[in-house]
């Protein structure tokens, strides 16, 4: 099956799927531990001719950090981004197969791509606080999509999940971007949970950080999984192996394009793996 993307408004329908229940505000969803909220089955991903990324077919578990470790250049942030649909805002991207988000492909030709970035979130490399005050920072995304609750209580509360209440309780109306790099990537975090999505994506949250903001992510992050789902690219070896719960391991093939070599548990990756390419890459011998 192909999927062409094109400009996100020509994209977005009238009528809109539901991707799945809303989650509870408080509460973990009953789920079964064994079904995935997302699966990638058979993802091919193009930037015009050249296939960045082939043949991915991986289950990601809900309310665990799955991490995606491999050599730069081996597709790693457009497969996360072919999650939530990020890519599309790229012209002439293709994506073939299918990427399951609660049993519905959100490529699927009824799924609105707003929606779905409603509901996945993202953080991204550098901190990318909007030029805002902090309370606007927050209550943006929400007023967007036509939030009706009491916005002072999603404000606190996204900003109290993100462990950065404390910290700006007294400032709300100041500007994000006067706030140090760590506490603007958990400001960026408030901004996603606020859409109360349960998935997150991040891109190398941490690499514009310092050590201390960068432990503060990672503790964040563990109190974070009790109730979303956190999918994390990055390529500090040490972050993986004590920040995620399972870890898959891309490699670029000859012809450049990125591909899952094997994906399991943390700890078996890291000192149990199945292939070659992996113990050689995360014992530091290539990438
Ligand atoms: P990683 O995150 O593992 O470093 P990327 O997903 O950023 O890898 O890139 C995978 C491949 O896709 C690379 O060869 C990169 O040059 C290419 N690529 C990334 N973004 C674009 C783009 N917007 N247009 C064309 N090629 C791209």
């Amino acid at each position: 099956m192909t999927q062409t993307a094109t400009a996100p408004a020509a994209d977005a329908p009238e009528a809109r799927v539901p991707l799945s229940p809303e989650p509870a505000a408080e509460t973990a969803p009953e789920r079964a531990p064994e079904e995935p909220i997302l699966s990638f089955r058979n993802v091919h991903f193009y930037y015009g001719e050249f296939r960045a990324v082939k043949d991915v077919s991986i289950d990601i578990r809900p309310q665990e950090i799955t991490a995606l470790i491999g050599p730069s250049g081996c597709g790693k942030s457009t497969l996360l981004r072919t999650i939530n649909r990020m890519n599309d805002l790229i012209p002439g991207i293709r994506v073939e197969g299918e990427v399951l988000y609660h049993g519905v492909n959100v490529y699927g030709k009824d799924v609105d791509p707003v929606e779905v970035r409603r509901r996945i979130g993202m953080v991204f490399q550098k901190p990318n606080p909007f030029p805002k005050s902090i309370y606007d920072n927050i209550a943006f995304g929400p007023r967007v999509v036509g939030y009706r609750g009491n916005m002072d209580e999603l404000v606190e509360s996204s900003l109290r999940r993100a462990a950065i209440w404390d910290e700006v309780k007294d400032k709300l109306k100041q500007s994000g971007l006067a706030l140090s790099g760590g506490q603007q990537q958990r400001l960026c975090i408030a901004r996603a949970i606020a859409t109360e999505p349960d998935v997150i994506l991040m891109d190398e949250p941490c690499s514009a950080l310092d050590p201390r903001s960068t432990l503060q992510i990672e503790e964040l992050m563990a109190e974070l999984k009790k109730n979303y789902t956190i999918v994390i690219v990055t390529h500090n070896m040490q972050q993986a192996s004590r920040a995620s719960d399972r870890t898959a391991f891309m490699t670029m093939a000859d012809d450049r394009a990125g591909y899952v070599v094997e994906q399991g548990e943390t700890m078996e990756i890291f000192t149990n793996p199945k292939h070659q390419l992996t113990e050689d890459y995360v014992s530091g011998r290539f990438g």
